[in-house]
């Protein structure tokens, strides 16, 4: 007799932790609630693979494999092409083997879907000929899938370089958006970075679903004006199914942080928590202006403290954990000493999860990766917005100008954001009446979030509908 095997489900991150993990939670999801096996291939650019082993090993799911991808060679890629023209790269240079790999699993199992995240729809390709569905899942926001359908139509009608455009685009339920908050590899028209990144949006309508890391309650509009566009040909079905984070219930393996225990012994609601993602750096100058206005504010800040980068904004995102024992020594002289039971800086890494949901954290100054905003939202944080790269600055307009949960910083005429403006921001958010109004705003949300995920929530449902799609059942 025949045993019936579960149906299965191939995922394929593009590099870097910030893809994986969200699509980690989405891969347990499946296989919990819906009895889907997963198999994660990955396409593997060269940089070490530890921290994405280590992140896989943790899942601990019978159901949940992974295969990795011979490494590629990029060594004729430009210096000077955009990070995102290498991830785009890499997949497309993996997809023999990913063919390969698809195959295999496809003999001794069935293979019903491959997703990809938001940088891997060159994969679709491969998708259809194996006659598997292609599925995008969209790690970021609505608002910026609302611009990667955009793209294309703005490529044709536009000459210009975007920064330069005199009006703001107004993407449907949306707020105003203007060039210069557009992702940055679109920046420069002339980069690789914004040939891949056209390309890839251009096969977004190949998908025959997106599933977004958001939730109807952040971006009501948004999601509806994309559930209209769907009517209209080759407009995908687009499914809300966030916020898929790590909990944090399952971040205590790693042991007990110094930083857990410094918070332990703060007041509620009273430290600002500084961090920049998995890859987020600043020039020394930059450093030492956010340096003084936290000393300056008089407020309880955790820090996590990256050594300075004078050339990118981007410095150790393909080598996140990365131990930088002696970023500190950065710091202005006589810092630590001055901030000392104030303030706590740490090198290089912090465990954001338990101390974003510890309760001694009242304020959270992000680069608004979205997994960090997300992580902030279900913990009811407030956020001081700092967006570096990426698609960062279009999700600090949302956060700061649609949903009012941040505000954002402002820069000087040398890009430098100054350090009396970060401690008013952070006096501000910490202990003012105006920092009040976005922890309101904060504190409906982090309860949003939790219903939509609950068992009749509107994430929940969607996951089942593209769940029974799957199965055959719709
Ligand atoms: N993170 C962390 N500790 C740090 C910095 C980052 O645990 O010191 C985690 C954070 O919780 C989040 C991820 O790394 O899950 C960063 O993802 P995000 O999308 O915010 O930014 P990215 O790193 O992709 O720019």
């Amino acid at each position: 007799q025949q045993t019936l095997k579960p149906l299965h489900v191939a995922i394929v991150p593009t590099p870097g932790l910030g893809h994986l993990i969200p699509l980690i939670e989405l891969a347990k999801r499946l296989v919990v609630h819906h009895n889907f096996a997963v198999t994660f291939i990955i396409p593997n650019d060269g940089s070490s693979i530890t921290p994405q082993k280590k992140a896989l090993e943790a899942v601990n799911l019978q159901s949940i494999s992974s295969t990795f991808l011979p490494p590629i060679d990029l060594d004729d890629l430009p210096k000077d092409a955009h990070i995102v023209a290498r991830i785009i790269l890499t997949m497309t240079r993996s997809l023999s083997a990913l063919r390969d790999s698809l195959k295999v699993l496809n003999e001794s199992t069935r293979v019903v879907a491959l997703i990809v995240d938001v940088l891997g729809s060159d994969a679709f390709d491969v998708a259809i000929e194996c006659n598997v569905a292609p599925y995008l899942f969209w790690s970021s926001n609505a608002m910026s899938l609302s611009f990667g359908f955009y793209l294309p139509s703005l490529d044709e009608t536009t000459s210009c370089a975007y920064q330069d455009m005199l009006e703001p685009v107004q993407l449907p339920g949306c707020v105003p958006l203007h060039g210069r908050d557009f992702l940055d590899p679109v920046h420069d028209r002339n980069n690789q970075g914004y040939k891949a990144t056209l390309s890839v949006s251009k096969k977004f309508k190949l998908a025959y679903g997106i599933m977004v890391n958001s939730f109807m309650d952040l971006e009501p509009e948004i999601f509806k004006a994309l559930k209209e566009a769907q009517v209209s040909p080759g407009f995908p079905a687009v499914y809300p199914v966030g916020p898929m984070i790590k909990p944090s219930s399952t971040c205590k393996s790693d042991g007990e942080h110094e930083c857990l225990s410094w918070l332990d012994s703060q007041p509620r609601g009273s430290v600002l928590f500084v961090a920049f993602g998995s890859g987020g750096t600043h020039s020394l100058e930059q450093m030492t202006e956010l340096a003084l206005g936290l000393e300056m504010s008089g407020q309880r800040f955790l820090w996590v403290v990256r050594s300075p980068n004078e050339t990118t904004k981007i410095g150790t995102y393909f080598s996140s954990n990365a131990q930088e024992k002696d970023a500190l020594s950065f710091l202005p002289d006589g810092f630590l000493e001055r901030t000392k039971g104030v303030g706590l800086a740490v090198p290089s890494w912090a465990p954001q999860i338990q101390v974003l949901s510890h309760e001694s954290t009242g304020g959270f100054l992000t680069h608004c990766g979205w997994n960090s905003a997300l992580e902030s939202i279900v913990n009811g944080v407030p956020l001081i917005a700092w967006p570096l790269y990426a698609e960062q600055p279009t999700n600090a307009v949302l956060l700061a100008d649609d949903i009012k949960i941040a505000w954002r910083v402002k820069m000087n005429d040398k890009g430098i954001v100054e350090g009396k403006d970060i401690a008013k921001y952070a006096r501000g958010l910490i202990e003012g009446d105006e920092g009040r109004l976005l922890r309101n705003k904060m504190k409906e949300l982090k309860e949003a979030a939790k219903v939509a995920f609950s068992q009749q929530g509107s994430s929940t449902k969607s996951l089942a509908e593209v769940a029974e799609i799957l199965k055959g059942h719709k």
